[in-house]
């Protein structure tokens, strides 16, 4: 596979961000580069916030407003790297002041490219203030950061800096059908699948979590929409316990569904057991859980069939990279779970681009890229080279290629950010 990337001095200059030094030549910050000296001079966090022109839900709860968190890490290299957090709504404004009050004043100043001596620093130091939850997402937010900065620094993509790209191409499933308080909802989900078939998707996920009855109404309007030669996934956010989704994940399996997703209680280890034992369909799980040590026992006790790991809210990178090996070493597969702003969605490409096949095979299994094609101007409108995900999946089979700018290549425009930034 070829692929062209920037030289470190282009990316420098494509940075957005601080202005280089002028006394301080392409070829000073090469070698600074080159002995890993970039230092931390400023983080900020970015709440991004608009109202929604229709409510929108899953089974814990409804919303209106859109609500995105970016975390811009600046250095004294002129390279100024971006990552996102998971948490919308208040849990935003939450871990704003974690990245910039707590996190921050702890690593400015430190190396940018140590990124595993700051994320155990970090780590260290808010271990006995939570191990899970909104400081893990908060330092997610800037280990990602730290790995754009390290990309653009060495001028290559991330998925290079992770040991390269098994793929050239991945395929995307289009998350929809979010939960409306509408007496019509099975007819909305029946229009609603058939648009996201015809934009070229070739799997799809909906939300249940109703109850049994309504839910299994709403599977069958879809199923009935699509037809039974396409994936369908169903994701119930945590709403059942174990003997309530036994009987509703038999209704499924007949209904063609692929994978059953958050039956119940992220904490309930035992009730993920017991439906993976009971059910034929794929039990998939894995949003709300935080770090190796999080993941560590929830795989390690094959709590579910299919891991979905939020880079975003797990610990960055760098934890995801020990988390993966986890599931590997237990031959757990891994569908990474996507949410929020084009920054998550680009950060995700890069870790399904450098996702080994396993247990690998000639004709393997490929990992799928999870899309939301509800409305979010934060996905759509926010870099300055939009990913073009839906003009992609609609001109090339469902797939999407991999990015090949220096670092994540999600350089957000800041005017757009300025324009919906909340505080
Ligand atoms: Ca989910």
């Amino acid at each position: 596979m070829e692929i062209q990337t920037s030289d470190v001095t282009g990316s420098v200059m494509n940075g957005a961000g601080v202005a280089p030094d002028t006394n301080d030549s392409a070829q000073g910050r090469s070698l600074r580069v080159a002995l890993g000296k970039i230092r931390i001079t400023a983080i900020k966090s970015h709440v991004l916030q608009y109202d929604l022109d229709d409510e929108l839900g899953y089974s814990q709860q409804y919303y209106t407003k859109r609500t995105a968190h970016l975390v811009e890490v600046q250095t004294d290299a002129g390279i100024t790297g971006w990552g996102e957090c998971f948490g919308g709504g208040a849990i935003a404004f939450a871990n704003k002041t974690i990245v910039e009050r707590v996190i921050a004043p702890m690593i400015v100043g430190d190396d940018a490219l140590d990124r595993e001596v700051i994320w155990h620093k970090v780590y260290n130091l808010l271990r006995d203030h939570g191990q899970k939850g909104m400081p893990i997402q908060s330092l997610s937010g800037v280990d990602i950061a730290l790995w754009d900065i390290a990309g653009k620094a060495q001028g290559v993509p991330v998925w290079k800096l992770l040991g390269g790209a098994f793929r050239e191409r991945i395929p995307a499933y289009g998350y929809g059908m979010m939960l409306q308080r509408k007496d019509d909802l099975a007819e909305r989900f029946a229009a609603e699948s058939a648009r996201i078939k015809d934009a070229g998707f070739g799997a799809m996920k909906m939300k249940i979590g109703l109850g049994p009855k309504r839910d299994i109404q709403l599977v069958e309007a879809v199923r009935k929409s699509i037809g039974d030669d396409i994936d369908l996934m169903v994701d119930a956010n945590h709403a059942y316990t174990t003997r309530e989704a036994i009987p509703l994940g038999r209704a499924l399996e007949e209904l063609g569904v692929y994978w059953f997703e958050e039956p119940v209680a992220p904490e309930d280890r035992q009730g993920y057991r017991d439906l993976c034992t009971a059910l034929d369909l794929n039990i998939a799980g894995g949003e709300a859980e935080f770090t190796r040590w999080g993941f560590r026992d929830l795989i390690e006790g094959r709590c579910v069939d299919i891991l979905q790991p939020e880079v975003c809210a797990l610990g960055g990178i760098s934890e995801y990279q020990k988390v993966l090996a986890l599931a590997q070493a237990h031959f757990v597969p891994v569908v990474n779970h996507v949410w929020g702003s084009a920054v998550a969605v680009g950060t995700n490409l890069h870790l399904l681009a450098a996702l080994p096949d396993f247990p690998g095979a000639a004709h393997p299994v490929q990992p799928m890229l999870e899309y939301d094609t509800t409305p979010n101007r934060f996905r759509e409108e926010l870099l300055q080279e939009p990913l073009r995900i839906n003009e992609q999946v609609a001109e090339n089979g469902g797939t999407v290629a991999i990015p090949t700018a220096p670092g994540l290549g999600v350089d957000p425009d800041l005017k757009f950010i300025k324009h919906f930034e909340v505080n």
